[in-house]
């Protein structure tokens, strides 16, 4: 399948299904805000496969992400992977880095077919990895993951949240993905959700100069690097003089996931619940699988076809020419505004000539940390 083919108003390029939102951990961004027990109203192992026939309607191998919570506090993670697989999806997980992640889980899941292993690293050593994830012991049983993924043969995603606490590990971590040998360093860029709402974000400024470095890291790094919640970073590579979009080197990557896809546009988020958003950061519904289609309402939702008009948006980013290559993150305007086709309160850029409202800057009063 080649990514830049696909349709964005037809299909995502990423569909993220939160099976749970149960996890052993406590950690400080958590958006899903995760608890010890499982949700008694999650949907079941027969709803789950009836969703999952269902995103096969998008089209032979829709890329399907397992999450959570930890997606393999479910008994039926390894099945699902597994029927996934078999009806043509294509299935990646993001478990949580914990003692129940062991080497033959990880194999087992290479054996039924998973796609991707993606893990979360947000500091380069166990103590300021394990001080966010809120748990002793989750760097080691992370690291040990990862190296298990690699000898299972599948291709390794790092992602980590860049917030005031974590930016100074950003170097560290870059390292540590190249030395697990991933193939894709995802970079979240903290929107104020769930637990994460009591974190601080770092000012426009300085995200900057942390996309900027990030551009860096992609020229020369053995691996791909692409941004979450910050298309923004098209816009630096862009002015850096060079085409690129958000995501960095398109089929590195080892899944040719196309660049440039936002909430709503390219992307789309199932609650554990069966509710659809457009991200797993922009809690306004659509809809909810149990009763419709994922393909309808990813299709002709009200709320998905105004996310996926560029001409729809207001403020800054309505006036900006960059508006059709990033456009924003809709969930951190929601987050701050209420209102998710207002600007990005993270992007640092005022289009020329426009002289309208800017979005409120909190973050700037709130970023003590110090410069790179
Ligand atoms: S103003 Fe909006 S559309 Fe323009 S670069 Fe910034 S975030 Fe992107």
């Amino acid at each position: 399948m080649n990514p830049k083919e696909i349709d964005t108003a037809k299909r995502p390029f990423v569909l993220i299904w939160e099976v749970t939102q149960a996890c052993e951990l406590a950690c400080k961004h958590c958006r899903a805000d995760a608890k010890p027990q499982r949700h008694p109203d999650e949907l079941t192992t027969v709803e789950g496969r009836r969703f999952l026939d269902e995103a096969r309607q998008f089209g032979e191998g829709q890329l399907v992400v397992l999450s959570g919570g930890d997606p393999l506090a479910r008994d039926d993670a390894i099945d699902l992977v597994d029927y996934g697989t078999n009806i043509g999806l294509r299935m990646t997980l993001t478990p949580s880095g914990t003692a129940s992640l062991t080497p033959d889980q990880v194999s087992e899941l290479a054996d039924v077919g998973l796609r991707r292993m993606a893990l979360s690293i947000d500091g380069g050593s166990a103590a300021t990895h394990d001080d966010f994830r809120q748990e002793e012991g989750s760097f080691e049983q992370t690291v040990r993951a990862a190296k298990a993924t690699k000898e299972a043969g599948l291709p390794l995603q790092i992602n980590t949240t860049v917030c005031a606490e974590t930016i100074d590990e950003l170097p560290a971590v870059r390292d540590l993905v190249a030395d697990l040998d991933a193939v894709l360093w995802s970079v979240f860029f903290l929107v104020p959700v769930g637990r994460g709402r009591v974190l601080d974000p770092i000012s426009p400024e300085r995200a900057e100069r942390v996309m900027e470095w990030l551009s860096d890291v992609r020229d020369e790094a053995p691996f791909g690097v692409k941004t979450t919640e910050a298309p923004h970073y098209r816009r630096v590579a862009i002015d850096r003089g060079r085409n690129s979009t958000e995501s960095g080197r398109p089929s590195s990557d080892g899944i040719g996931r196309r660049m440039g896809i936002t909430a709503g546009n390219g992307f789309a988020f199932v609650s554990h619940v069966g509710d659809v958003y457009p991200s797993g950061f922009l809690p306004q519904t659509a809809g909810n699988v149990r009763n419709e289609s994922i393909v309808d309402i990813y299709r002709n939702a009200e709320l998905f076809c105004s996310l996926r008009d560029p001409n729809a948006l207001r403020g800054k980013c309505g006036a900006c020419e960059y508006r059709h290559v990033c456009g924003g993150s809709r969930s951190r305007a929601f987050a701050y505004t209420g209102d998710p086709l207002e600007s990005d309160p993270l992007c640092a850029y005022v289009p020329e000539n426009y002289d309208g409202p800017l979005p409120e800057q909190s973050f700037s009063r709130r970023d003590s940390t110090t410069a790179d």
